[in-house]
């Protein structure tokens, strides 16, 4: 019977190239493993925290900076390299490298505070900051550099000497990152081996003001040269001969440096990052260190944003008058606020939790492709529904409109590190069932391996766990009964995910193109993951379990809807009706509890610190707004710092 089985599988599961074989391997798995299995490890979830607060010393170091550059954009700007000078000098360019190099190495809890304040106020000095603690030439240097490389370079990215970029992408290698990448081809030049690269990259950011460019291209061997082909990352100077960096692009008016790298240029062996050794091992090189970048700096910006638009939507909603009453008091507009701190909420348990992960030195790359996704389009929901509160203010540019900056910025954190559409349809699901899936990927291997003795023992684990779970669901054990209690909603839903990725999987490589069957089990997955990061937070911060309740049925709220739409239009219909019990009665939050809640939120002084901490608003407007929320509402200096908030730019004809 075992063989039977073990051909049928051999016949459905999908071709799987190279790339995404290495794609498969980078990175490991935490919590992730047990929504799997269908139930979590409270006690790996609850492992002991170490708590990381960022010094006052490095606080009032952010804030100068702050101070000095304003919240103006940093590119085009004639002081953009004072800038970069200015932040390498804090240590802010080096917060990944080690000391021993001269960096400025942190844990990544305190480089995500860090992240956030900035970003908070000057979107775009965060992407400047965040691009060389990023993916990027120190990143790869540092894993995979020679000695030599690291002790030339290293110094030199942390003084801020050095101000990398990285470029990946060109007009034909988007998604597809080395579809069809820039060659470079082995030759001999002057009884010299040498790599010709003929480069067009696009879309670079910090390209038009960096010095040390580091690039991926395909490496060609056709004379047997150097004896290796594929995907190579090289380190390149801006005085290369032949290199050009000429042109730049305008990221939406975001601000930041963006721009091309072309030309052809003859590079040594030794430029490539590793040196000879690494020579076509880049896409490994970049897979591995994409596993836990994409889930620190984009979800620290998403934070930063977030807390500042909702705060500051916070205390105009108690201020501006329409109709002769607040308009926090009008429940259409009370809505999109609620939504917006319940967001708001979850960005920050999920990033404390993710930090949490990376700090204790798991890659997880399922979780960290969750983080990204998730934070970025939750935050641009954010954004949204506060400039429609904030309406013709946030509209019009003018010294109080603190949206645009913000708005801008947003699609490029949807885009960048695998865009969020790609993301959510392919990645997050599909490598989450190679990857996270106890028993999945060992199958795979052993079909591979064409291992029929291991393939048995995987595969009957596989079933034992399936039929457990179908067990549990059918039968409920008291606990798991009180469809009320939110965190037993979240356990009954993992159980019903579990069974449910089960059932997808047995689409095999059809899954692949069912990106809406896909892109839906993601949402169910991503929800499950921040689900338990609240339960995870508030286990180490006492109170405010009103707030964490809301955000948990508001997830499960989605992640049940997202099951009855999979399960309506799973394809196998001779599977179908053992899917029936997987089906929810989605219990909705009532309008009464909406109200509840935001009268718990709207004037709670330890929520609005928590959110006040990871930002920086000196001279914004929500500083205005704090302000005027200590006055007197019928004192003639509410009349006139009111009338002040609410001013708009106005411009000569
Ligand atoms: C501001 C900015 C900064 C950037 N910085 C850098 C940088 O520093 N270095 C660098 O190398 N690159 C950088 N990039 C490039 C970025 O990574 C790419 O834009 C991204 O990979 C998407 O490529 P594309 O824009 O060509 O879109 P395309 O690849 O053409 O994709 C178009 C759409 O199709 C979707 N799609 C594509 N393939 C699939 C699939 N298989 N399944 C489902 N959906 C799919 C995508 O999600 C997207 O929505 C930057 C881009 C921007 C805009």
């Amino acid at each position: 019977m075992y063989k039977r089985i073990f051909n049928h599988v051999k016949k459905i599961i999908p071709r799987i190239s190279e790339t995404e074989i290495i794609a498969l391997k980078s990175g490991g798995t935490s919590i992730d493993r047990y929504i799997f299995q269908g139930k979590m490890d409270y006690k790996t979830l609850f492992s002991p925290i170490q708590k990381h607060e960022l010094s006052q010393k490095t606080k009032d170091n952010v804030h100068s900076l702050l101070e000095m550059t304003g919240d103006q954009n940093i590119y085009p700007n004639k002081n953009s390299h004072t800038i970069m000078k200015e932040l390498g000098k804090r240590g802010f360019l080096s917060l990944i490298i080690d000391q021993h190099y001269g960096g400025n190495r942190m844990p990544i809890e305190l480089q995500s505070q860090l992240l956030s304040k900035i970003s908070s106020y000057n979107p775009s000095l965060g992407v400047a900051t965040m691009v060389p603690n990023s993916l990027g030439p120190a990143e790869l240097l540092q894993h995979y550099g020679t000695e030599s490389q690291k002790q030339y370079f290293l110094p030199k990215l942390s003084s801020g000497e050095f101000i990398p970029c990285f470029g990946l992408t060109g007009p034909n290698n988007g998604s597809d990152a080395v579809g069809e990448i820039d060659e470079g081809i082995v030759e001999m030049v002057n009884n010299e081996i040498k790599i010709k690269i003929t480069l067009n990259k696009r879309y670079i950011t910090l390209a038009p003001i960096s010095n040390l460019i580091g690039i991926a291209f395909k490496l060609n061997d056709p004379q047997n040269l150097l004896g290796k082909n594929g995907i190579t990352l090289a380190l390149v100077e801006n005085s290369q001969t032949g290199l050009l960096l000429q042109t730049y692009h305008n990221p939406n008016n975001a601000g930041f440096p963006n721009g091309t790298i072309k030309g052809t240029i003859f590079i040594d062996p030794e430029q490539v990052i590793g040196g000879r050794e690494k020579i076509g091992q880049g896409w490994k090189m970049l897979m591995e260190c994409l596993a836990v970048g994409r889930g620190v700096s984009l979800p620290a910006t998403a934070n930063g944003s977030s807390k500042f638009i909702t705060q500051a939507i916070q205390y105009y909603i108690q201020s501006r008058k329409q109709f002769n009453m607040n308009i926090g008091d009008m429940e259409a507009v009370r809505e999109k606020f609620i939504d917006m701190y319940l967001n708001t909420w979850i960005i920050h348990t999920s990033v404390k939790l993710t930090n949490h992960i990376l700090d204790s030195g798991s890659t997880p790359s399922v979780i960290t492709a969750i983080m990204k996704q998730q934070t970025t389009e939750r935050a641009r929901n954010i954004l949204n529904h506060g400039m429609d509160i904030y309406s013709g203010s946030g509209i019009c540019l003018g010294e109080n409109n603190f949206f645009t900056k913000f708005y801008n910025a947003s699609p490029v954190g949807i885009t960048v590190e695998g865009s969020n559409t790609l993301t959510r349809g392919l990645i997050i699901f599909g490598q989450g069932l190679n990857k996270s899936h106890p028993y999945i990927f060992p199958i795979f291997q052993n079909i591979q391996d064409n291992d029929q003795l291991e393939f048995k023992r995987n595969f009957n684990k596989m079933v034992k766990n399936i039929l457990q779970n179908y067990t549990h669901l059918l039968n409920p054990l008291p606990s798991f009964q009180t469809q009320e209690d939110p965190k037993s909603r979240l356990e009954r839903a993992t159980l019903k995910f579990s069974i449910l990725a089960n059932f997808i999987a047995l689409m095999g490589g059809k899954i692949k193109q069912k990106q809406m069957i896909s892109g839906n089990m993601a949402d169910i997955l991503s929800n499950l993951y921040l689900g338990y990061s609240l339960i995870w937070y508030h286990h180490h911060h006492e109170g405010h379990t009103i707030l964490r309740d809301a955000c948990l049925h508001s997830l499960m709220q989605e992640a049940e809807y997202k099951m009855n739409e999979i399960v309506s239009n799973y394809p196998i219909f001779i599977l179908k009706p053992f899917l029936y019990p997987i089906k929810n009665t989605i219990k909705y939050t009532t309008l009464e509890e909406k109200n509840r809640l935001y009268n718990y939120i709207i004037h709670n002084e330890e929520l609005n610190n928590i959110f006040l901490e990871d930002i920086y608003y000196k001279g914004t407007v929500l500083e205005k707004l704090i302000k005027l929320s200590t006055f007197d509402k019928s004192s003639n200096e509410y009349k006139s710092l009111y009338q002040d908030i609410i001013k708009v730019g106005e411009y000569k004809i």
